[in-house]
């Protein structure tokens, strides 16, 4: 029920945000094909919410007492679990993917990765041109389903070293073990959660006596209204950790590629097709933005040294 009327509430801002797309050319996507993913993406969201929400409850009736800190416990399994299955099993409902067809590029990666001492499993095509007009790139998965995607519309209209400046940043976002250090970060923030959660129902109980028990089940409008405000409130934290991940991850790619220019090409060439605020003010990036802004990652890019090679003596 509650998300039924969360989605009847939010449905106009979501077609607005479709609409925004449309109005300044960034979407390909048709109405039809947008309203079938809302739909899926509802559906997805309604059954993950009600087995980890009748989890939660579960806890609570078994363990009053340690119910946040066992949550907790089966929330990094499944955090894991749920890194390791994202691009195999929820991308595809959005998106198609096939393996990149082309050698010129693979064997650019290969050398790359060799370099760097590690091994990507695979790097695959992201048939995103078919509702996007902006390009992206990403790494993704953990352990055996861990991959690099890269949009089609990306690999179509860059060049090699620029596609190979792309690559090597979403390398250094794999050798520096970004995703893992991530759900370390988020079960941290979990942590968090689940004690204020805590505390909050017992005050909620035994001192305003708004319900019965703990368990009340009419008590998940109160938990979801105090996991909006601390994801707000840790919003500007959580973002900051990002761009110091994206920061590390730019110079991995700026040691590993034999000039920068691609590298400032390509963040060009993205921003202008992607409509990405190049300066945005300080509050904005602090708060909001998960990237440094445009304009920082090219002038880290044209302050970058390359660290001189150990003398041979
Ligand atoms: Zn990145």
């Amino acid at each position: 029920m509650l998300l039924v009327v969360s989605k009847a509430l939010s449905l106009g801002l979501d077609y607005y945000a479709f609409r925004l797309e449309h109005r300044y050319h960034l979407s390909n996507q048709r109405v039809g094909s947008w309203f079938w993913d809302e739909t899926k993406g509802w559906l997805l969201g309604l059954l993950l919410a009600t087995l980890l929400v009748e989890l939660v409850y579960y806890m609570i009736r078994e363990s009053p007492v340690h119910w946040w800190f066992l949550t907790w416990i089966v929330f990094i399994g499944l955090f894991i679990f749920f890194a390791q299955i994202a691009p195999v099993v929820f991308l595809p409902i959005f998106y198609k993917f096939e393996p990149l067809d082309n050698e010129r590029l693979k064997l650019r990666l290969v050398r790359l990765s060799e370099r760097a001492g590690t091994r990507v499993r695979g790097v695959y095509e992201w048939k995103l041109s078919e509702k996007s007009k902006k390009a992206n790139a990403a790494l993704t998965g953990l352990g055996p389903t861990r991959r690099i995607i890269l949009a089609d519309n990306l690999l179509k209209n860059y060049s090699d070293d620029e596609i190979e400046a792309v690559l090597a940043h979403e390398l250094g976002h794999h050798v520096h073990r970004h995703i893992l250090k991530s759900i370390g970060v988020q079960a941290a923030v979990t942590l968090l959660g689940f004690w204020t959660a805590s505390l909050l129902l017992h005050y909620a109980v035994e001192r305003l006596h708004m319900f019965e028990t703990l368990s009340d089940f009419a008590n998940l409008p109160l938990l979801v209204l105090l996991t909006t405000v601390l994801s707000f409130l840790l919003m500007p934290l959580l973002n900051a950790y990002s761009r110091f991940n994206e920061r590390q991850a730019d110079r991995y790619c700026f040691a590993s590629i034999k000039s920068v220019a691609p590298f400032i090409s390509s963040m060009n060439k993205l921003a202008q097709q992607n409509l990405a605020e190049r300066a945005p003010s300080n509050f904005v990036e602090w708060f909001f933005h998960s990237h440094p802004a445009i304009t920082k990652r090219v002038a880290a890019a044209e302050q970058w040294v390359k660290p001189e090679a150990p003398a041979n003596s």
